[in-house]
């Protein structure tokens, strides 16, 4: 669940770390009132990208009055095809230094890995494309934790300030105790700051937090209703299915990611453009069925859709079940094929016998098979 800066900034504020005392504002007046408070403002768009800044996202206010103007200019903006909903006001820095600090998941090595660099403010992932060496990445070990020679190391290396060292290495600690407190995968400052009067300031924060972890994190659920980016996702978390929308035009379905994405794999390679990702999960059920032919018809680009089901725990009379209630129940006004194999397969397919639906017997004849049917 990747969280909004704001929302970050609340864990980091939990453990301590110096952040901004910022207000969310989601009209223009509530942003000049909240700058009516705190003097010359920062006013920053709160959605999940990064480049705000560059976008036009992240502007200074120097009255309540400018405020109410900037405020209004920022909400409602698009931002690489994000809308502004909130923004964020804090009061504006004197902004001497920027620095990056980060700590990512590294799935290869196991490991989190502490990255640092003198390069801050500006896009992290430019400068590690352009300037790799200018990233110090340094491991941590999860028996340890974040230990104190390797934050030292690690701003040495950096060339982080002699005179902060110990403020900034105060901040990687308690980035570190928010990522592990928080069951973050990514957590990171860009930029951190020190001000012209010399204090370290957390002016950034971006939060990616592990789904499967949220369990345990009831107190972040009030954070899940801002989490989505658009209906789509929200619909498929409320129900239970996995969608990721790709942008072509045929649809797959099928249960288990694995067996997804080597349906995406083929109809790629058969020169086809899936539209999504969608797993059912194992063991689904005909109402899940029809909720999940419900959203990937209702991508207006998909000429065409493709059922890959391999019965195991999920039992193929099950799925076709959930198919005709489909077809019953909505007007499916494209072409959709259906390979059906493993339990209740031949149940699964006697069902569908003489529906709408087109059977196929592999995965490369449902790609070839629908790419044929949407050419019609
Ligand atoms: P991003 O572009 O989405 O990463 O948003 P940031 O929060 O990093 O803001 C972009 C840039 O705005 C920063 O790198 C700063 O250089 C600049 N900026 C200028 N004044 C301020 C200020 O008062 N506060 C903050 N947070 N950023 C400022
Ligand atoms: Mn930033």
């Amino acid at each position: 669940m990747k969280l909004h800066e704001y929302q970050g900034k609340e864990l980091f504020r939990s453990v301590g770390l110096p952040v901004p005392n910022g207000e969310v504002a989601g009209a223009p007046d509530q942003a000049a009132a909240i700058a009516e408070r705190l003097g010359r403002v920062v006013i920053k768009a709160q959605v999940h990208v990064g480049g705000r800044g560059k976008a036009g996202g992240v502007k200074v206010a120097a009255t309540p009055e400018e405020a109410r103007q900037v405020a209004g200019r920022i909400l409602g903006m698009d931002i690489k095809g994000l809308t502004v909903h909130k923004v964020l006001v804090e009061p504006a820095l004197d902004i001497q230094t920027e620095y990056y600090a980060g700590i990512v998941n590294d799935r290869a090595s196991k490991r989190f890995i502490l990255m640092l660099s003198s390069m801050g403010g500006v896009d992290i992932e430019d400068v590690a494309h352009s300037n790799p060496e200018a990233i110090i990445r340094l491991p941590i070990d999860p028996a340890y934790g974040l230990l104190d020679f390797v934050v030292y190391q690690a701003m040495r290396d950096a060339g982080f300030s002699g005179a902060k060292s110990r403020e900034l290495g105060r901040v990687l600690k308690g980035l570190y105790e928010a990522l592990v407190r928080y069951d973050c995968l990514l957590a990171e400052i860009n930029p951190l700051v020190i001000t012209g009067d010399g204090q370290v300031v957390v002016a950034d924060a971006k939060v990616d937090i592990d789904d499967n972890a949220l369990f345990r994190h009831r107190d972040l659920l009030p954070y899940r209703e801002e989490s989505f980016d658009n209906e789509m996702d929200r619909q498929a978390t409320e129900q239970g299915l996995t969608y990721v929308h790709l942008g072509g035009d045929i649809g797959v379905i099928g249960n288990g990611a694995g067996l997804v994405m080597n349906t995406l794999d083929v109809v790629t390679a058969s020169g086809g453009k899936p539209a999504n990702f969608l797993d059912i999960g194992g063991g689904a059920q005909a109402d899940q069925v029809v909720k999940a032919m419900t959203m990937v018809l209702s991508d207006s680009a998909v000429k065409g859709l493709i059922f890959n089901i391999f019965g195991g725990i999920t039992r193929c009379d099950e799925v076709a079940k959930g198919m005709l209630e489909a077809a019953d129940q909505m007007d499916i006004r494209v072409p959709v094929v259906v390979r059906l194999a493993g339990t209740q397969e031949e149940a699964g397919s006697e069902l569908l016998r003489g529906s709408r639906y087109v059977p196929v017997a592999s995965v490369q004849e449902a790609a070839g098979k629908i790419q044929e049917l949407i050419a019609r």
